[in-house]
């Protein structure tokens, strides 16, 4: 175990003005847990990018290391799960919120918070996913709990160049669904029908306020936007069809009416990846490593060093960052 590790640590003034730097730190430093981990990669999150730049009050204690995401080793354990030289992905529980999370060399958490690393994928497959990946496939999940199967109609998929956003086509597209992506940027037109989107809409269509109804034209839906987007995705989803709510990048508001719930039986369905069950985490990574085309993870994934985090967190929160970020932590 190194002496002393590379981290990146979140701080606020008297005046509570956030800042970040790079600094040194030891074990001793860590927070409590029954579990270390020397992390190999992570990634840089929507959330993390609003961490990292203080845009919202991710960070809730200071100082703190930042990052929601890691996939590593463990290096020390005395929780009876996991062994030293264990592979293990965290996603969550307060990482990087109120606990230090993944931008270091070393990670110490509870062993009740880890996933064991499916043995097809590597830790830098895993963080290609990371929390966006995982959160696309609990949306999933829950639509076909609710019975949404390609034989019901499309689905459309917003924020579609993003991360949620695209892992979701990804999926989607691998199960037999008609995709429709909703994007800003249609310029990555090719990238999302590549990805397995069958229709691109400009984000536009979906950005002005809602009717109540409108004409049915998608069976369900993976929403990363909220606000008006989300409302005009619910307003035409078709009779009994449901909606799978996990993002905010338009707003955290819901200018919707109550129309396509009372008239259409149509469902909201809420997912939250971070308190999310292990159960469910695992039944989610278990199908990833399934059910997630390992070509178009490549495609839709870019590698950077430790040193590239800070302008990531700044891009992802200005929507410049397609796809998904992995980390290198070595580099
Ligand atoms: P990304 O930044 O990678 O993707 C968000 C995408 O949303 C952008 O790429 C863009 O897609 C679109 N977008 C951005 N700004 C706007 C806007 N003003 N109006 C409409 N669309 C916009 O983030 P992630 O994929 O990592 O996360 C997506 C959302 O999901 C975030 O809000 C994040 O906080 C949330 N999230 C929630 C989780 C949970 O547990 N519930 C877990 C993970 C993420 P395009 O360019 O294609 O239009």
């Amino acid at each position: 175990m190194p002496e002393t590790f590379r981290a990146l640590l979140v701080t606020r003034d008297e005046d509570k003005k956030q800042s970040v730097a790079v600094a040194e730190m030891t074990e001793a430093d860590l927070m409590e847990g029954d579990v270390t981990v020397a992390v190999e990669a992570t990634t840089v999150n929507y959330k993390d990018g609003l961490a990292i730049t203080g845009m919202a009050p991710v960070v809730r204690r200071f100082p703190l290391v930042p990052g929601i995401d890691f996939a590593g080793t463990v290096v020390k354990s005395s929780h009876t799960d996991w062994r030293e030289g264990d592979q293990v992905i965290l996603n969550g529980w307060g990482a990087g919120e109120t606990h230090h999370g993944a931008y270091a060399g070393l990670a110490r958490v509870k062993g009740d918070w880890l996933v064991k690393l499916p043995p097809q994928i590597t830790p830098f497959e895993a963080m290609a996913i990371g929390t966006a990946g995982y959160t696309a496939m609990l949306c999933v999940m829950a639509l076909e709990r609710h019975g949404i199967a390609p034989e019901r109609g499309p689905v459309i998929v917003t924020g579609a160049a993003g991360g949620v956003g695209s892992i979701a086509i990804a999926i989607l597209s691998r199960l037999g669904f008609h995709v429709v992506a909703s994007t800003g940027r249609t310029s990555e037109e090719d990238y999302l029908r590549d990805l397995g989107a069958a229709e691109v809409i400009a984000r536009d269509e979906l950005s002005g306020p809602a009717r109540p109804l409108g004409r049915e034209r998608w069976a369900g839906g993976v929403d990363a936007v909220g606000s008006h987007t989300l409302a005009n995705v619910l307003s035409m989803t078709s009779y009994g069809g449901a909606v799978a709510a996990c993002g905010l990048a338009g707003g955290m508001d819901l200018p919707a009416s109550v129309a396509p719930f009372i008239l259409r039986g149509v469902s909201l369905l809420g997912i939250d990846s971070v308190m999310a069950p292990l159960s469910l985490r695992r039944e989610a990574w278990g199908r990833l490593a399934r059910d997630l085309d390992r070509a178009k993870l490549a495609s839709l994934s870019t590698t950077i060093g430790f040193g590239g985090i800070v302008d990531a967190a700044h891009a992802i929160v200005e929507g410049r960052i397609r796809g998904r970020v992995v980390v290198d932590m070595a580099k």
